[in-house]
């Protein structure tokens, strides 16, 4: 596995193996890496013939100071995993390396980037379409891999690559959540919660695996959401910010009683860890 902290040196080497031929697979992460990240970066092994993972904590997309300052961060653990996981290249740049000046872009992307998390962290969005159209532009992969964890994620980076970035040839994929046994999804921002709220956080999944039972049986959508609420309100650690039923392609909300191609997004707050979850109806 090579370890490139230069953009320079990354494309030099990227050109060398596209003039061999070679199909790149790229999967963007913040490091802390989990099973999560890793069932990402066997999806890209299994499409390409080479997978670049970047490790990078883009302070962009950061709406809060706190949570950038401890936001989790072990580069040799990270290394040691995708090393065993057959990662063949990392990209980990510096804040210098990838903002050697303020990046002032400002992206408009509409709906989609507005609701939820949108809503909740002002400028959030902005940051990630920053990072990953100057990841993507870097890189020039075959192929993306994006969590559905971040279900709206995935919406707005093809949204910005629609719009912004008409050359790109690659093709954005989206790959499925992966949870504990017991249901919880991976997120590097577990490992912030005492052993109490970690079991406060499996309600979210839970709650969740049941709306949809509920939904399949044909409930309303008022009435799912009202049992989501009433139900995070059980544990006195858990603080709901946000449900929404969106329809699972513009994210927009679902006109009708029932819901139809719908995806339920979630994020409640665990003690102070903030923690979002989706599934689709
Ligand atoms: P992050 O390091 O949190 O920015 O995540 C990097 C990528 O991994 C994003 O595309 C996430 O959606 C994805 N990811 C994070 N957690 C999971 C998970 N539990 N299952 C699938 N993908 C995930």
């Amino acid at each position: 596995m090579e370890i490139f902290k230069e953009i320079d040196s990354l494309k030099q080497r990227l050109q060398k193996l596209r003039s061999q031929s070679k199909t790149v697979g790229f999967v963007p992460t913040m490091g802390a890496l989990h099973q999560g990240h890793m069932s990402l970066v066997e999806q890209a092994n299994k499409d390409n013939d080479i997978t670049v993972v970047s490790i990078f904590v883009n302070p962009t997309q950061f709406n809060n100071k706190e949570d950038l300052e401890k936001y989790p961060r072990d580069p040799d653990a990270d290394f040691a995993l995708l090393e065993k996981n057959s990662c063949d290249i990392v990209f980990a740049p510096s804040v210098e390396e990838m903002y050697p000046e303020p990046d002032t872009r400002v992206f408009s992307l509409g709906k989609v980037a507005e609701v939820m998390e949108g809503k909740y962290r002002p400028g959030h969005f902005n940051g990630v379409c920053q990072v990953v159209s100057k990841l993507l532009a870097i890189v020039e992969p075959d192929r993306a891999y994006f969590g559905q964890k971040d279900y709206q994620q995935i919406a707005v980076v093809k949204a910005m690559v629609r719009k912004y970035m008409p050359d790109f040839e690659g093709e954005i994929v989206s790959c499925p959540i992966k949870r504990e046994a017991d249901g919880l999804a991976l997120s590097s921002r577990n490992v912030h919660l005492s052993p109490e709220q970690r079991q406060s956080a499996l309600l979210i999944s839970k709650t969740l695996f049941e709306a949809k039972k509920m939904s399949d049986k044909g409930a309303s959508q008022k009435q799912i959401r009202e049992f989501i609420k009433q139900n995070i309100a059980t544990d006195a650690n858990l603080c709901l910010e946000y449900v929404e039923i969106a329809d699972s392609d513009t994210l927009l909300p679902i006109p009708g009683d029932k819901p139809k191609n719908a995806v339920i997004c979630i994020t409640v707050y665990d003690g102070k860890t903030r923690l979002i979850d989706n599934i689709l109806l």
